[in-house]
């Protein structure tokens, strides 16, 4: 992928001059982030929300590159955005595709000032015969070291800007063929058909612990679900967190995202254990947050998600007492195989102990209650993200010394 700047042009060439390298870009901007640009540049207050409208439009609708093509914008505006504005998108260095269609690209973004290098996520790509699931990232890294994530082992860590989630959205849909215009790589093995989209859903469960950036997420839910734009409907876009519950309320009243909590544990000792965030808000806590969470029915449930550790969370009264603790809540719970990472403390339960569990599970009314676990030869699974990735440079640099 190439900046737009760089791009051949499609239409008249005459107002894609090249930027200079810090030139700001308008993709994964709000609306307000658009008006206020636009008032920088000293459009007229009458005519900002009109201007604001045709960029979403070309923006988000159309995944324009280029302000060329934006044929209903006057050539004079045209001129003036591409003077002081790109439609710069986040290149995609590395695509890696699994047996089983999973795709995960390795996203660098560009910098956010002179001091950043250009933050790298990993950003996964989930087909099924009716969805396609995008599993985003929210921070590089993560704060929180649960004990069973790779994530929280990474040292590097900040939030990433609203423009940074949303584009890693575009980048997947360019990636997919998936913009007017675009062609859809030719593998059948993604979605395709009346009515369904190459990514119908998004979950926030890749780098990071979406509450800790709270607005930025909130803003990108809004950019992502806007029906002008992106259009993804707010039922499909789900926030997993560990359980930063004075942010919980928050994010259902303010974005209006379903939720996901990574419960991964039915006792307290164990879980400040497991994820240590669990000490500040214990599970009773959490689960309250659940109770009054706005907006949860049981056609918008909780999910909750439980990692299966071998000997440490995994037994039949365990399920039984997860079934307990959930009573009451609008819930579905997702049961993850652990995925194993070099080092790690753990190991995955057995089949046979999680079909147990499962069971015990399914009889009290959870259906479909174990997650395959997806692209695990492509290190794409939950947990096994990006370090992995730096790992396995590491070692192909070292193979080139040798
Ligand atoms: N920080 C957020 C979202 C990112 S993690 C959170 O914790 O919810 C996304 C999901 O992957 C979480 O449920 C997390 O517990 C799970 N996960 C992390 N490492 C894993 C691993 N090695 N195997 C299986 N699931 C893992
Ligand atoms: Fe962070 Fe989530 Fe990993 Fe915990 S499981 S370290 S909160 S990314």
């Amino acid at each position: 992928m190439t900046l737009a700047a760089e791009a051949a042009p499609q239409g008249p060439a005459e107002t894609s001059s090249v930027p200079p390298a810090n030139t700001p870009s308008l993709v994964g901007l709000t609306r307000a982030g658009m008006a206020e640009a636009l008032r920088e540049i000293g459009t007229p207050e009458r005519e900002i929300r009109m201007r604001v409208a045709q960029l979403w439009h070309w923006i988000y609708f159309q995944g324009a590159r280029e302000f060329d093509v934006m044929l209903n914008v006057s050539k004079t505006m045209r001129q003036k955005l591409a003077e002081h504005f790109t439609l710069a998108r986040p290149e995609v260095v590395e695509e890696q595709v699994s047996t089983d269609g999973t795709r995960k690209w390795l996203i660098r973004m560009p910098p956010v000032d002179r001091l950043d290098k250009g933050a790298e996520v990993e950003c996964v790509y989930i087909p099924e015969s009716d969805r396609g699931t995008l599993c985003v990232s929210s921070q590089v890294g993560c704060t929180l070291n649960c004990t069973f994530c790779h994530t929280g082992t990474q040292k590097l860590v900040r939030n990433l800007t609203t423009q940074e989630i949303v584009s890693q959205l575009i980048a997947a849909r360019e990636m997919l063929g998936d913009f007017p215009g675009l062609t859809p790589p030719d593998n059948g093995l993604i979605p395709s058909g009346e009515g369904v989209r190459a990514v119908s859903n998004i979950v926030f469960m890749g780098m990071g612990e979406p509450l800790y950036n709270f607005e930025n997420v909130r803003d990108a839910v809004e950019i992502l679900s806007d029906g002008d734009g992106l259009s993804l409907s707010k039922r499909r876009i789900t926030v997993s967190t560990s359980g930063v519950v004075p942010e919980i309320e928050r994010l259902g009243a303010e974005a209006g995202a379903a939720l996901a909590i990574s419960l991964h544990a039915v006792r307290d000792d164990l879980r400040d254990k497991l994820v240590p965030l669990n000490k500040k808000y214990p599970i009773k806590q959490l689960l309250q947050a659940c109770r009054d969470y706005p907006g949860a029915s049981n056609a918008r449930r909780i999910t909750f998600e439980y990692v299966m550790l071998k000997g440490v969370n995994d037994s039949p009264a365990e399920a039984r007492e997860l079934v307990r603790l959930l009573k009451g809540i609008p819930a579905k719970i997702n049961l993850i195989p652990f995925n194993p990472w070099p080092g790690a403390p753990y190991e995955c339960s057995s089949w046979d102990t999680i079909e147990k569990f499962s069971d015990i599970v399914f009889n009290a009314g959870y259906a479909s209650p174990v997650r395959t676990p997806r692209g695990r030869d492509i290190l794409a699974a939950c947990g096994q993200l990006k370090s992995e990735t730096e790992k396995l440079r590491a070692r192909a640099r070292l193979a080139a010394l040798d």
